[in-house]
């Protein structure tokens, strides 16, 4: 647990993708390795300054990317930026098109997303004896998802598309051309693997929740595509990265730490089991998450 932090609550949580492994322009950095009741992140969290913000980065497939989508541990990613204070979480993720006008380079701040996973295991932090239906009609907010992509469009001279629906994949393996051409006839705009759960557990967790994806390729519809060799692939992601990190200073600087924000209330009317038929060990476990709800419903003390 976190239980030894005392410094001031962190504010922002970034996750890192595929070419974003940490940020340097992070200050007063030091590391924190927690842990939480559903194991143990990707790796430790680089709690840093930018922009006047206190900011916690976490690669999310780890430093040395050893863990495969699949394998992401989102609960206890999420729980561990959560319980650092984190209100507002930005996911860094590299992503291949699915349409011509998203070229490679290019960044998009996704607003929805059609899951194609089939092997997650942990996409909800409510399973045993707590029932939660979080509304999900939209998976990213839209306020931070707008500041996003106005971050970015200052930031950088690439172009970035104000939305798309995100098509998350199981993987590790990319798509055949036919699963690539129904995602396409489907009207899906961008394919990567790690938006779900994450994006879920975020909702669960009552965070402000908004990506930012990173189009490498043109996944493996486009057979005539230029951008085949490794060179000019390494190159994009190289610009890709440099892009997220200006886009991230830019961002932090015009950040409102205090956001108000529906999704901060996303489980006001969202719980369905009541106080009493919920133990106490499930209670302590989500304590962090819906403390708050139970505590509301616990009978006052006598005066
Ligand atoms: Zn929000």
């Amino acid at each position: 647990m976190a239980a030894e932090w005392h410094e001031d609550a962190v504010q922002v949580g970034i996750i890192g993708g595929s070419g974003l492994y940490d940020l340097e322009a992070l200050t007063d950095v030091r590391e924190v390795r927690v842990t939480t009741p559903y194991g143990d992140p990707s790796d430790a969290l680089v709690v840093g300054s930018l922009g006047g913000i206190r900011v916690a980065f976490l690669p999310r497939h780890g430093r040395r990317h050893q863990i495969v989508p699949t394998n992401v541990p989102a609960r206890a990613n999420i729980y561990a930026l959560k319980s650092l204070g984190v209100r507002q979480l930005i996911s860094v993720s590299a992503v291949g098109s699915l349409r011509e006008d998203f070229r490679p380079g290019d960044l998009v701040t996704p607003d929805q997303i059609v899951d194609r996973t089939r092997n997650r295991n942990g996409t909800t932090f409510f399973d045993e004896n707590l029932v939660v239906h979080v509304p999900f009609g939209e998976p990213f907010c839209g306020r931070l998802r707008e500041l996003l992509g106005s971050a970015a469009r200052h930031a950088t001279d690439t172009a970035v598309h104000a939305a798309g629906t995100y098509c998350c994949m199981e993987g590790p393996q990319f798509s055949t051309r036919a699963e690539s051409e129904l995602y396409r006839s489907w009207g899906l705009d961008i394919i990567g693997m790690t938006a779900v759960p994450e994006a879920k557990l975020a909702r669960e967790a009552e965070l402000c929740y908004a990506g930012l994806a990173l189009v490498t390729d043109y996944d493996c519809w486009r057979a005539d595509s230029e951008d085949v060799s490794a060179s000019a692939v390494t190159e994009v992601m190289r610009r890709n990265s440099a892009a997220a990190k200006a886009s991230m200073a830019t961002l932090l600087a015009s950040l409102d730490p205090e956001p108000k924000c529906g999704c901060q209330d996303a489980l006001a009317t969202s719980v369905i089991t009541p106080l009493d038929a919920v133990s106490e060990t499930t209670r302590d476990r989500n304590r962090l998450l819906v403390g708050r709800y139970f505590a509301a419903q616990e009978p006052k003390p006598a005066a």
